[in-house]
């Protein structure tokens, strides 16, 4: 499967053998224990020595295939799943600390991650530094301090700030530490950190690999012996993804590269528009030209992605007149739906942050983070107009 092209990944990764009865489709295994007709069996399973299941919250065969297609599409040796992006996120990082080490990482993180750093893991004697996004020698300064692990993200939430993986990766590497990308943005359709060099790619599933906005989960991908130090946290720590919602999951992953290829045709076009617009004060999009991380994305993405953002020119109360005449979008947090969501970092990502502090991240208050659904460009464009005519 793995000189297969992506959206054939999608389709067939992890299902490429019929299941149960001959089944086409992958069954929804609930059962929380696996029984054995003998005892030397149950313990050869048990101890490892031959494949099967023993208990759910270590491993379920519908979530093993979940596992599977995401481990396919990332190229990767071996991948874990999690009940949320945050699990995978969390346990990822408490499984490969210890007290006294250092982390490297950015201001932008996705908020649950950035409260990770800045409250949880220094409780547990992990130092973190956390530094300015685009600053690359910055974070080759810090890292050369000491570094046990550099954790990244690109494209950002919501300013879509781009970091050049490559150089980042190889100077980790350097500096002795590992490195782990938060890949949720881009899905494995658009890039793939582990091909750059990446120890570890991570995705909160709830988005783009779901897509449908019904289900949560998490996944991490990277070699053999990492995935298992992972697993083990993870099957004690007991945030195990459940076959149910790996079905769901699954279901949505087989049109992953389809959605993405529309997110990403969507959200160009409509950044293309708002920039013409007068309304509009700045667009923050990777695929426009004028993005100071143009160059750098179109090395490493093979397309920008579904999220873009934008600030209207005047105050807040313009950016409320705006949300509130839309008709094709959710005013909702999340990304990667099949429908468009829309809303002001101000009070729903970045609703902790004072004024000062959204104003060092470069987030101004009229700004909107909106990620693009699969709908009909033509329909949502024209929306976004009528709503803008308001202002
Ligand atoms: C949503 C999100 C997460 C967290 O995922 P959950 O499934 O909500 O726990 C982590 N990273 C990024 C970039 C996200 O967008």
């Amino acid at each position: 499967m793995n000189n297969r092209k992506q959206g054939t990944k999608a389709v067939w990764g992890g299902q490429s053998e019929l299941f149960y009865h001959g089944s086409t489709e992958v069954p929804i295994v609930n059962s929380v224990t696996f029984g054995y007709d003998n005892v030397d069996d149950w313990f050869d399973v048990a101890s490892g020595k031959k494949e099967g299941h023993i208990y759910s919250r270590s491993t379920n065969p519908t979530v093993a295939v979940f596992e599977e297609k995401v481990r396919v599409l990332e190229n990767a040796e071996a991948a874990t799943s999690f009940s949320t992006g945050m699990a995978a996120i969390s346990n990822t990082l408490s499984s490969l600390l210890s007290r006294g080490d250092r982390v490297v990482s950015i201001k932008d993180t996705y908020g649950g991650t950035s409260v990770l750093f800045l409250e949880f893991l220094p409780k547990d004697g992990i130092e973190v530094s956390l530094c300015e996004t685009t600053n690359h020698e910055e974070i080759e300064a810090e890292m050369k301090k000491g570094c046990k692990l550099l954790y990244l993200e690109t494209p950002t939430n919501p300013t879509l700030k781009i970091l050049d993986l490559k150089r980042l990766i190889k100077s980790a590497h350097e500096s002795g530490a590992l490195v782990v990308v938060d890949n949720t943005l881009a899905t494995p359709i658009n890039q793939n950190p582990l091909e750059l060099g990446a120890d570890l790619v991570l995705h909160s599933a709830t988005k783009y690999l779901g897509g449908h906005s019904d289900a949560m989960g998490g996944v991490v991908c990277g070699n053999k012996d990492l995935i298992q130090q992972i697993f083990h946290y993870r099957e004690i720590n007991g945030a195990s993804l459940h076959a149910n919602t790996a079905y769901l999951l699954l279901r949505g992953m087989q049109t992953l590269e389809l959605r993405v290829l529309r997110h990403n045709e969507n959200a160009l076009k409509l950044a293309e528009h708002l920039q013409k617009h007068k309304k509009i004060e700045q667009v923050f999009y990777p695929g426009l030209e004028s993005h100071p991380g143009h160059k750098i994305a179109s090395g490493q993405m093979t397309g920008f992605g579904g999220v873009l953002a934008f600030s209207v020119k005047g105050d807040f109360d313009n950016v409320k007149v705006f949300l509130n005449s839309l008709e094709l979008a959710h005013l909702a947090a999340s990304l990667g739906s099949v429908s468009t969501l829309i809303g002001p970092p101000k009070v729903t990502s970045h609703a902790e942050t004072t004024v000062e502090e959204r104003k060092q991240l470069g987030i101004p208050e009229n700004l909107i983070r909106c990620a693009l659904g699969i709908e009909n460009i033509e329909d949502i464009i024209a929306d976004f107009d009528q709503a803008l005519s308001k202002l």
